[in-house]
Parts: C-alpha cells; sequence; structure tokens
C-alpha cells in the first residue's frame, strides 16, 4: 500500500512518532536546562527584532526580572515587505549570545533558510522554524539532524494535522526536541492579524506528546489583546508562551503595535504565576 493511501485511509499511521499512540506520556524538551512540557509553564520573551544592543540588553534583563526563562529575538526576519527592515543577521546572533551571558538565559532565535543554518545553530540554544517556512520541507528535514531542540511555529494556513505531519519530518529525522506554537491561523476577521486558534492546544494534546505553546502576539498584532489571550491559552493547556516586549515599542524596528511594555509584561507574570498554582 503506497503511504499516501495510509494517510488517507488510516491517519494515526502517518503520526508514527508524533503521535501519543507511539508515546504515551508527555515529551519534556529540555533547552538549555529549561524543561518544556509536562507541567511546566514556561514563557519565553524578547523583543520581535534584535535592534542593537542597548535595546537587546535593556529588555533581556527586564524580562528575566519578570520571570521569563527563555530569551527571544530575531537576526534573521521573515517581512511581508523586501523593504522593511530584515534583521541584523549574525550580528544580531552576537548580540544575543552577550544577552544570555548577562542574563543566564537561554536563547531561541528564527532560522530562515538553509544557507544559515549551522551558523545559526552556532549560536541559538533553540531553533524556530517560522510560520511561513512551517512546510519548507527542506528545512524541516535539516532541522532533523540537528542536535538542537526546534520551535515549530505553525502555518498560517496549515491544519493542525500539517502541523504535527511537519513535525514528523523533523522527528524522523532523528531530533526528537521538538516544541509547538500556534501563533494564529488565517480566518476573514480582519480585526486582529489572525485568529488565535485556542482548539489547537487541547486537539494537538490529545493527538499528540509534544509540547505546545501559544504566540499571543502574532496571534492577535495587538498589545492590548496580549493578557487575555495568554491567559486563555494557559487555561486551555498550552505550556508555556512566546510573548513579544520592547520597552519602547513606539519605535520598534518591527511589530511594536503588538509588543508589550516592560511594565505590561510584568503584570502579565504576576498573573501567569498566579494561574500556575491551579492549573
Ligand atoms: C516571529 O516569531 O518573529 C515570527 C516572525 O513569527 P511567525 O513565524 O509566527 O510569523
Ligand atoms: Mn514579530
Amino acid at each position: 500500500m503506497n503511504s499516501d493511501i495510509d494517510i488517507i485511509s488510516n491517519k494515526q499511521y502517518s503520526l508514527k512518532l508524533t503521535s501519543k499512540d507511539s508515546h504515551p506520556e508527555d515529551s519534556i524538551v529540555d533547552v538549555d536546562g529549561v524543561k518544556i512540557g509536562g507541567k511546566n509553564i514556561v514563557v519565553i520573551a524578547g523583543p520581535c527584532s534584535v535592534e542593537n544592543e542597548e535595546q537587546y540588553i535593556t529588555i533581556a534583563k527586564a524580562v528575566k526580572k519578570s520571570g521569563a526563562e527563555i530569551l527571544r529575538g530575531g537576526a534573521y526576519k521573515p517581512r511581508s515587505s523586501p523593504y522593511s527592515f530584515q534583521g541584523l543577521e549574525e550580528e544580531g546572533l552576537k548580540i544575543m549570545k552577550k544577552a544570555k551571558e548577562e542574563t543566564g538565559l537561554p536563547i531561541v532565535t528564527e532560522v530562515m533558510d538553509l544557507e544559515h543554518f549551522t551558523l545559526v545553530e552556532s549560536y541559538a540554544d533553540m531553533l524556530q522554524i517560522g510560520a511561513r517556512n512551517m512546510q519548507n520541507f527542506s528545512l524541516l528535514k535539516r532541522a532533523g539532524k540537528s542536535n538542537k531542540p526546534i520551535l515549530l511555529k505553525r502555518g498560517i494556513a496549515a491544519t493542525i494535522e500539517e502541523l504535527l505531519l511537519a513535525a514528523e519530518y523533523i522527528m524522523a529525522g532523528g531530533n526528537t526536541k521538538v516544541i509547538l506554537c500556534e501563533r494564529g491561523i488565517r480566518t476573514f476577521e480582519t480585526y486582529t492579524r489572525n485568529t488565535l486558534d485556542l482548539s489547537a492546544i487541547p486537539a494537538v494534546k490529545i493527538l499528540s506528546h509534544l509540547p505546545i505553546i501559544v504566540d499571543p502576539s502574532h496571534a492577535s498584532g495587538r498589545w492590548d489583546m496580549i493578557n487575555p489571550l495568554s491567559k486563555a491559552a494557559i487555561a486551555v493547556g498550552s505550556h508555556g508562551l512566546m510573548v513579544e516586549v520592547h520597552h519602547e515599542p513606539e519605535k520598534a524596528f518591527s511589530d511594536g503595535p503588538q509588543s508589550l511594555k516592560l511594565n505590561k509584561f510584568d503584570d502579565l507574570m504576576i498573573e501567569i504565576n498566579k494561574m500556575k498554582n491551579f492549573i
């Protein structure tokens, strides 16, 4: 029987490594000492883009103080317009490494293409595959050969099954350290940048043993929705959050309108920590 027919007749068969059947216990992924999955709730925070050393270190120190456990930041940015800021590239990675040295927090950053894979891999503690690349199969296969954890974001128009099949590519290559991320999908609604599919969290937890976190920043595109969506995400079982934070959102090179100010992020962390007691 060829495998395409198997997918139609028996969907579970195609999810050999990601399905709960193959691994009944929840997987816990270790990101340089920070454990994501199981009962843990981990918050990843930082700016959309690394802009300069002062900006990044300021934000890194503030989010650490508020209780974030992993730093995010983009050095290679997948921008919709070729005229928008494209990222500081390796200079951005160096700044992130410095922030790790100063705060002790692991770093996650996006790897956009095969060309830069080995370079980004040499700096990052976790590699992000962005929504636009969720079905870039060459990139997924290369990620499967990496020894670093992979944060795989759901594609803008990807089904839950397609997300799990993308994770399957990475796992089939030998890398079992995969964390999924629901970051909103495109619907007919335009008030928010995307529509946060909260059902994806329990759905993934029914189907798979892999950890799943929520990115309310790209899901909504609005800083004033981050707090309620974050709490909703934790309430439906998310293993964590990835939140964009900026000390001066009005001056941000990218995604300022969806970035929380430092004090608002601190408020959010107080509420999330309270929620941890009854989840
Ligand atoms: C990001 O996290 O910076 C990003 C570009 O996210 P996404 O791939 O979900 O759009
Ligand atoms: Mn962003």
